[in-house]
Protein backbone atom coordinates (compact mmCIF):
# COMPACT_ATOMS: atom_id res chain seq x y z
CA UNK A 1 0.00 0.00 0.00
CA UNK A 2 1.02 3.60 -0.98
CA UNK A 3 -0.16 6.48 1.06
CA UNK A 4 0.29 10.09 0.07
CA UNK A 5 1.47 12.71 2.31
CA UNK A 6 2.27 16.35 1.30
CA UNK A 7 2.64 15.74 -2.05
CA UNK A 8 5.66 13.13 -1.86
CA UNK A 9 5.26 9.48 -2.28
CA UNK A 10 5.91 7.43 0.75
CA UNK A 11 5.81 3.65 1.02
CA UNK A 12 3.53 2.40 4.04
CA UNK A 13 5.40 0.29 6.34
CA UNK A 14 6.38 -3.20 5.20
CA UNK A 15 7.48 -2.53 1.37
CA UNK A 16 10.23 0.01 2.70
CA UNK A 17 13.41 -2.49 2.62
CA UNK A 18 13.98 -1.94 -1.14
CA UNK A 19 13.96 1.74 -0.84
CA UNK A 20 16.62 1.24 2.41
CA UNK A 21 18.65 -0.73 0.08
CA UNK A 22 18.62 1.97 -2.59
CA UNK A 23 19.79 4.16 0.22
CA UNK A 24 22.82 2.51 1.14
CA UNK A 25 24.03 2.25 -2.41
CA UNK A 26 24.03 5.46 -2.57
CA UNK A 27 20.78 6.92 -3.60
CA UNK A 28 20.15 8.78 -0.51
CA UNK A 29 17.74 11.67 -1.96
CA UNK A 30 15.02 8.77 -3.35
CA UNK A 31 12.51 9.94 -1.07
CA UNK A 32 12.59 13.61 -1.79
CA UNK A 33 10.98 12.83 -5.60
CA UNK A 34 7.90 13.86 -6.20
CA UNK A 35 6.87 12.68 -9.26
CA UNK A 36 7.17 15.99 -11.54
CA UNK A 37 8.90 14.08 -14.85
CA UNK A 38 10.93 16.65 -15.34
CA UNK A 39 14.13 13.75 -15.28
CA UNK A 40 12.13 12.22 -18.38
CA UNK A 41 11.62 15.28 -20.66
CA UNK A 42 15.74 15.24 -21.07
CA UNK A 43 16.60 12.27 -20.36
CA UNK A 44 18.43 10.54 -23.94
CA UNK A 45 18.26 6.93 -22.39
CA UNK A 46 14.38 7.02 -22.56
CA UNK A 47 14.02 8.54 -26.38
CA UNK A 48 14.10 5.72 -28.27
CA UNK A 49 13.38 2.96 -25.26
CA UNK A 50 10.51 2.47 -22.78
CA UNK A 51 12.75 3.75 -20.13
CA UNK A 52 11.35 6.36 -17.73
CA UNK A 53 13.55 7.27 -14.68
CA UNK A 54 10.24 8.95 -13.15
CA UNK A 55 8.55 5.27 -13.32
CA UNK A 56 11.29 3.48 -12.31
CA UNK A 57 12.06 5.80 -9.47
CA UNK A 58 7.81 5.58 -8.63
CA UNK A 59 8.14 1.56 -8.70
CA UNK A 60 11.33 1.75 -6.35
CA UNK A 61 9.01 4.02 -3.92
CA UNK A 62 6.48 2.00 -3.91
CA UNK A 63 8.37 -1.17 -3.15
CA UNK A 64 8.10 -3.07 -6.21
CA UNK A 65 11.46 -4.82 -5.71
CA UNK A 66 11.39 -7.40 -7.95
CA UNK A 67 9.89 -5.86 -11.19
CA UNK A 68 12.29 -2.86 -11.24
CA UNK A 69 15.48 -5.21 -10.48
CA UNK A 70 14.08 -7.78 -13.28
CA UNK A 71 13.38 -4.53 -16.14
CA UNK A 72 16.20 -4.16 -18.71
CA UNK A 73 14.74 -0.21 -18.51
CA UNK A 74 17.88 0.47 -15.59
CA UNK A 75 19.99 -0.45 -18.00
CA UNK A 76 19.67 1.55 -20.79
CA UNK A 77 20.74 4.88 -18.45
CA UNK A 78 23.67 6.19 -19.94
CA UNK A 79 24.63 8.62 -16.94
CA UNK A 80 25.09 11.77 -18.52
CA UNK A 81 23.86 13.62 -15.68
CA UNK A 82 21.03 15.89 -17.30
CA UNK A 83 18.44 14.45 -14.91
CA UNK A 84 20.72 15.36 -12.00
CA UNK A 85 20.93 18.71 -12.70
CA UNK A 86 17.57 19.29 -14.17
CA UNK A 87 16.01 17.86 -10.89
CA UNK A 88 14.23 20.64 -8.78
CA UNK A 89 14.19 18.28 -6.17
CA UNK A 90 17.43 17.08 -5.60
CA UNK A 91 16.73 13.83 -5.72
CA UNK A 92 20.01 13.09 -7.91
CA UNK A 93 18.35 10.82 -10.18
CA UNK A 94 21.12 9.78 -11.70
CA UNK A 95 22.79 8.20 -8.19
CA UNK A 96 19.70 6.74 -7.55
CA UNK A 97 19.73 4.71 -11.22
CA UNK A 98 23.42 4.33 -10.54
CA UNK A 99 22.12 2.44 -6.77
CA UNK A 100 19.87 0.19 -8.47
CA UNK A 101 21.67 -1.31 -10.96
CA UNK A 102 24.44 -2.07 -7.68
CA UNK A 103 21.24 -3.45 -6.01
CA UNK A 104 20.58 -5.56 -9.26
CA UNK A 105 24.54 -6.38 -9.13
CA UNK A 106 24.66 -7.58 -5.43
CA UNK A 107 21.92 -9.67 -6.11
CA UNK A 108 22.88 -11.13 -9.06
CA UNK A 109 20.30 -9.81 -11.87
CA UNK A 110 22.55 -8.25 -14.39
CA UNK A 111 22.09 -8.66 -18.36
CA UNK A 112 24.42 -10.93 -19.96
CA UNK A 113 25.40 -8.26 -22.62
CA UNK A 114 26.28 -6.16 -19.49
CA UNK A 115 28.45 -8.41 -17.74
CA UNK A 116 30.44 -9.30 -21.77
CA UNK A 117 31.20 -5.36 -21.70
CA UNK A 118 32.43 -5.27 -18.12
CA UNK A 119 34.78 -8.79 -19.03
CA UNK A 120 36.25 -7.01 -21.95
CA UNK A 121 36.81 -3.89 -20.15
CA UNK A 122 38.95 -5.69 -17.49
CA UNK A 123 40.46 -7.92 -20.49
CA UNK A 124 41.44 -4.35 -22.24
CA UNK A 125 45.11 -3.29 -21.29
CA UNK A 126 45.12 0.32 -19.36
CA UNK A 127 47.22 2.93 -21.15
CA UNK A 128 49.63 4.02 -18.46
CA UNK A 129 50.94 6.91 -20.12
CA UNK A 130 50.62 9.41 -23.35
CA UNK A 131 52.78 8.38 -26.09
S1 LIG B 1 12.83 15.32 -11.85
FE1 LIG B 1 13.30 14.68 -9.73
S2 LIG B 1 11.40 15.01 -8.57
FE2 LIG B 1 10.87 15.06 -10.76
S3 LIG B 1 10.25 12.92 -11.24
FE3 LIG B 1 12.42 13.11 -11.71
S4 LIG B 1 13.51 12.44 -9.87
FE4 LIG B 1 11.39 12.89 -9.28
S1 LIG C 1 21.57 10.28 -16.26
FE1 LIG C 1 20.37 8.54 -17.04
S2 LIG C 1 18.29 8.90 -16.29
FE2 LIG C 1 19.40 10.85 -16.14
S3 LIG C 1 18.96 11.96 -18.06
FE3 LIG C 1 20.89 10.84 -18.36
S4 LIG C 1 20.27 8.88 -19.29
FE4 LIG C 1 18.43 9.79 -18.37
Amino acid sequence: MVIKETGILRTASGDGEFVEMIKEAGGENITRCYQCGTCVGSCPGGMSTPYRTRKVIQKALMGRKEEVLESREIWYCTTCFTCYERCPRGVDPTEVIIAIRNVAVKEGIVPENFKKSARNLLATPQVTSCP
